[in-house]
């Protein structure tokens, strides 16, 4: 079995940017395993899953686990390269099923306040393109090249529809009550946490490559 990194913290924390940012700078390959881009792709096909998922999704809610865990632990038990996954496990059960698995995670916890998070998602674009999914942050360490388009791609940039104020809220709301207890069950079985402050994009830029080079 592959090593599994779990890029853990708030919705909104800025996971999926720096890994972005990274893996722009290395030649190692990795499976990204992100179940919200996975959701929003299956949306995008009109896929049971994404018909499912809109109205979870749309409310800042969590998937059940059933339907989650089987495509996440299968993906992580069949990878032959090192998995890093951007938004799993967010559950008690999700980390259940992964540990039960024998999977013991490396995981990274990215630091940000509350405040900083409904900022950002604020600030937040990202590629129409789902194959692309860049995310781009206007007033941040990484706006796109060119007003409104992917640097990526060349496709629009858009606002997520779960960046809304309210919808951000619940889902902090979400992430203390239904993941912060799973940080502790993950170390309770022995996996490594790094944490990272990520209120400061450029240094924390530079803690995240040095972990993930070392
Ligand atoms: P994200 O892009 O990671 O913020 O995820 C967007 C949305 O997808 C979340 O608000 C949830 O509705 C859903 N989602 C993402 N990851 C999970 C997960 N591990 N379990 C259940 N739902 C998820």
């Amino acid at each position: 079995m592959q090593n599994v990194i779990v890029l853990f913290g708030k919705p909104g924390a800025g996971k999926g940017t720096r890994l972005s940012e990274f893996l722009k700078t290395t030649d190692k390959k990795f499976n990204i395993l992100s179940v919200g881009n996975m959701l929003r792709q299956a949306r995008a096909d009109n896929t049971e899953l994404g018909l499912k998922a809109a109205r979870y999704m749309d409310s800042g809610e969590l998937l059940p686990d059933h339907i989650i865990n089987g495509i996440v632990v299968d993906g992580m038990k069949t990878s032959t390269e090192t998995v890093i996954s951007d938004g799993f496990p967010r559950s008690v059960g999700q980390a259940q099923a992964m540990l039960d698995a024998g999977i013991i995670p490396i995981v990274i916890d990215f630091h940000v306040e509350d405040d900083l998070v409904i900022q950002r998602a604020r600030d937040r674009i990202v590629c129409e393109n789902r194959a692309c999914g860049e995310t781009y942050t206007i007033n941040d360490f990484k706006p796109p090249i060119v007003e409104g388009i992917c640097d990526k791609c060349g496709s629009h940039l858009v606002r997520r529809s779960d960046d809304d104020p309210e919808v951000v809220k619940n889902r902090l709301e979400v992430y203390r009550e239904q993941t912060i207890p799973v940080l502790e069950l993950m170390e309770r079985y022995g996996a490594k946490v790094y944490t990272i402050d990520n209120s400061d994009s450029k240094k924390s830029m530079i803690e995240f490559t040095k972990l993930m080079n070392g």
